[in-house]
C-alpha cells in the first residue's frame, strides 16, 4: 500500500538521525510533506535534501526542543508554509546512563528531563492549536520500553519515558473530551540499532556513557534474538499517523522483539 498519509503535513522532532530519520523518510515516501527538526545541522539538512531529490516534499528546521521561543517560531513557520499540521512525532530524545542514581548530577537529571519531557510538553502545547484549526490529527510520542519497566542505570531516562507514557494518555483524554479529532498515542521501542547507542553519552552532553553495542545486547536480552531496525519503529509510527488507526487513541505500541512479554531462553 502506498500513499497512506498522502496530503498530510508531518513534523518529526529529532528527525535527523536514527528512528526520527526513518520515520521522516517513511512518512515522505507515503505521501506526507515532512518537516524534519533537530539540533543536528549537518544530518538534518542532508536528509531533507535527499528526500527532495527522491521527489518528496521535505524541509529541515533547526530546533532545540527545550526552547519555548523556538517552538513558537517553528509552529508559525509550519503554519505559514503549509497552512496545517496533521501529524506530530515527538521523537527527539537523549539517554544518560548512570552506574548509580546517587552519582547522577542534578544538571544531568535536568538535561535528561528537559529534552525528553519538557520537549514533548512544548511540542503538544505549540502544535495542538495548529492541528485543531484543521479539525484533527495524530500525535505520536516516542517513549521507550524503559517507560514501561525499570532498568538499572537508566533511572532518569525511565522517569522521563514513563512520564511521556502517561502524558500521552492524559492528552488523548483531553482531546477526546474536546472532540477535536486529535488522536494521541505513545510508542515504546526496545533495543533499536541507532546511533544513540554509539554516542559517547547516548546523545547527552556530559560525555559520561561508554558506547554500547545494541546488537550484542539484544542477542542476549531479546526473545527475537536481535536488535530492531529504525524502520521497524517507523512502520508502527506510520500506522498511528495514518487513518488505518482512526479508532486508536491513548494506547501504547510496544515494538521490542518480545522483551516486554517475557523471556524466551534460546535452545543451543
Ligand atoms: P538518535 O540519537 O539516533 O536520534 C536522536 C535525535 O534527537 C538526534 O538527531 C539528536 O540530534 C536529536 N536531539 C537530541 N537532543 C535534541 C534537542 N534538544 N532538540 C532537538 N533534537 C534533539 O536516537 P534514536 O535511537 O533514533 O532515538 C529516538 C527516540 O527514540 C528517542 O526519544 C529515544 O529515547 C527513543 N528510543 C530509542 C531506542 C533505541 O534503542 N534506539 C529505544 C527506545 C526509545
Amino acid at each position: 500500500m502506498t500513499g497512506q498519509v498522502e496530503g498530510k503535513v508531518a513534523l518529526v522532532t529529532g528527525g535527523a538521525s536514527g528512528i526520527g530519520a526513518a520515520v521522516a523518510e517513511l512518512l515522505a515516501q507515503e505521501g506526507a510533506s515532512v518537516v524534519i527538526s533537530d539540533v543536528d545541522e549537518l544530518k538534518g539538512p542532508e536528509l531533507a535534501a535527499a528526500l527532495g531529490r527522491a521527489g518528496h516534499d521535505a524541509i529541515f528546521l533547526h530546533q532545540d526542543v527545550t526552547s519555548e521561543t523556538r517552538w513558537a517560531d517553528v509552529a508559525a513557520e509550519i503554519e505559514q508554509r503549509f497552512g496545517r499540521l496533521d501529524i506530530l512525532v515527538s521523537n527527539a530524545g537523549i539517554g544518560i546512563l548512570v552506574p548509580s542514581i546517587v552519582e547522577m548530577s542534578l544538571d544531568d537529571w535536568r538535561r535528561q528531563t528537559a529534552v525528553n519531557l519538557d520537549g514533548v510538553f512544548l511540542s503538544v502545547k505549540y502544535c495542538l492549536p495548529l492541528m485543531r484549526k484543521r479539525g484533527g490529527g495524530s500525535v505520536i510520542m516516542m517513549s521507550s520500553l524503559a517507560g514501561l519497566r525499570g532498568s538499572a542505570t537508566l533511572a532518569g531516562y525511565s522517569a522521563t519515558k514513563g512520564g511521556v507514557r502517561l502524558f500521552a494518555k492524559a492528552i488523548a483524554m483531553e482531546c477526546a473530551a474536546a472532540g477535536d479529532g486529535i488522536r494521541v498515542n505513545s510508542v515504546h521501542p526496545g533495543i533499536i540499532d541507532t546511533p544513540i547507542w554509539r554516542k559517547d553519552s547516548m546523545g547527552a552532553p556530559s560525555g559520561q556513557n561508554a558506547p554500547v553495542d545494541p546488537e550484542e545486547l539484544a542477542r542476549l536480552a531479546t526473545p527475537l534474538g536481535r536488535a530492531g531496525h529504525a524502520r521497524d519503529v517507523a512502520n508502527g509510527v506510520l500506522y498511528l499517523a495514518s487513518d488505518a488507526s482512526s479508532y486508536v487513541t491513548g494506547t501504547e505500541l510496544v515494538i521490542d522483539g518480545g522483551m516486554f512479554a517475557g523471556t524466551a531462553p534460546r535452545r543451543p
